[in-house]
């Protein structure tokens, strides 16, 4: 048995198979680059959903990480700590709101915004108590938690977890119409994700998170925008949100927020919304401690410099137009902003499964979404040459 495989049997053994990984035993990263535990390497080009935007080990981030576990990592939010208020403040200035919340995953911060906007809706909007409604876009992915599989649509995600919190409008992506029908006295507010991450990278037609933005401002309803995958510098802007000029009331943020070192993330909007939380209402042991703060505190200051957006935006052209080249090579359709991409195969010839497979042997990791899609997302701090050469394997593995 190689290295790899016997990493992989003690692995399924032990632990719940809520994943079906590819067969790589990743052992170090630097960079864009990760080596397996039997000496191979990989260009990533998954970075942990974005999570890594900055890249394996950036040093940056990792200097601070390391300063601040030498000095003070936790001390719950029962007392104050010396980095909470330097990163509250980097980040409500990032993010040009008021006020943030700070928690760990993805997930908790879309609940922190789905709590935030139903009180908003009872204490400022005035709805009827236990009335308020949130739409929601089909295809949506905000977490794995009970309220939020609730309102997915994917049967996988949400099959025998119910029964699920009601208080939620499932509508089709990209059509604003479909939020106009479906708001009514009781909507607080609107989630989306201003590209679809899991869904295959699904990018709205031009002009609907304006149109968004302005149906949520006729209705009084709060737009939500969950820039999880789509933000901090990953299409090329720092927010998703700003190709269309918008700003949402509320900012979810995660992922990219922790450096690739720990979940950081939060939420973030002016003080007539999350002013409604009050002290004993919402809280994490480990929302905002000061490790998280110092390493948010670093990535804040990589994105102020601009670099990662300007490289994103622009070796994103290049990813775009070298993919474009493959349509009709056994791939039928590619989107995506930036350093990020959704690439639909034929489903009669691969399925996105057996494209990432064969870019493993090639060196490349990257990820099928559903069926017959894969989604390139590899660290902003990959070259022009990396990509050229990711893409090339990519040419490959398609049949001739
Ligand atoms: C990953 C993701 C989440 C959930 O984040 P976790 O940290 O895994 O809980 C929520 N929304 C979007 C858009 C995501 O991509």
């Amino acid at each position: 048995m190689s290295v790899t495989s016997e990493f992989i049997a003690r692995s399924e053994r032990h632990s719940a198979h809520n994943y079906h990984p590819l067969p790589v035993v990743i052992r170090e990263a630097r960079g864009a680059w990760v080596t397996d535990v039997d000496g191979r390497r990989y260009l990533d080009c998954l970075a942990g959903y974005s999570s890594l935007n900055f890249g394996h080990g950036n040093e940056t981030i990792l200097a601070a990480a390391r300063e601040q576990l030498d000095r003070l990592t936790l001390t719950s939010r029962a007392f104050y700590h010396d980095r909470f208020a330097e990163f509250c403040a980097a980040l409500a200035e990032l993010t040009g709101k008021d006020m943030v919340l700070p928690m760990n995953t993805g997930a908790e911060a879309v609940e922190t915004a789905i709590k935030v906007a139903r009180k908003w809706g009872y204490e400022v909007k005035g709805v009827p108590d236990g009335k308020a409604k949130i739409i929601v876009a089909e295809g949506n992915f905000h977490g794995r938690t009970t309220t939020i599989v609730g309102f997915s649509t994917d049967p996988d995600a949400r099959g025998g977890f119910g029964p699920f919190a009601p208080g939620f409008t499932v509508v089709k992506y990209g059509h604003a119409d479909a939020i106009r029908d479906a708001i009514d006295e009781h909507t607080v507010a609107v989630l989306i994700e201003p590209i679809q991450g899991e869904a295959g990278v699904i990018v709205p037609p031009d002009g609907y998170l304006r149109q968004v933005r302005q149906l949520c401002s006729e209705h009084n309803v709060l737009f939500i925008a969950d820039e999880i995958q789509s933000g901090l510098g990953r299409t090329g802007e720092t927010f998703a949100c700003d190709h269309e000029g918008v700003v949402p009331d509320v900012y979810v943020l995660g992922k990219a927020l922790g450096g690739g070192v720990v979940p950081v993330s939060a939420v973030a909007a002016n003080a007539d919304v999350l002013g409604v939380i009050r002290p004993g209402q919402h809280g994490s042991t480990f929302g905002g401690n000061p490790l998280a703060c110092a390493v948010g505190v670093a990535v804040i200051g990589l994105l102020r410099t601009g670099e990662y957006q300007a490289r994103a935006r622009e070796l994103g052209a290049v990813l775009h137009r070298r993919l474009g080249e493959l349509v009709g090579r056994g791939v039928t359709g590619v989107r995506g902003r930036g350093l990020w991409a959704g690439v639909d195969f034929d489903p009669a010839l691969l399925t996105g499964r057996e494209v990432c497979e064969r870019l493993l042997e090639r060196g490349v990791l990257a990820k099928d979404t559903h069926g017959a899609t894969i989604r390139l997302a590899p660290p902003l701090v990959v070259t022009k040459e990396e990509v050229d050469w990711a893409v090339d394997r990519l040419a490959e593995v398609l049949p001739r």
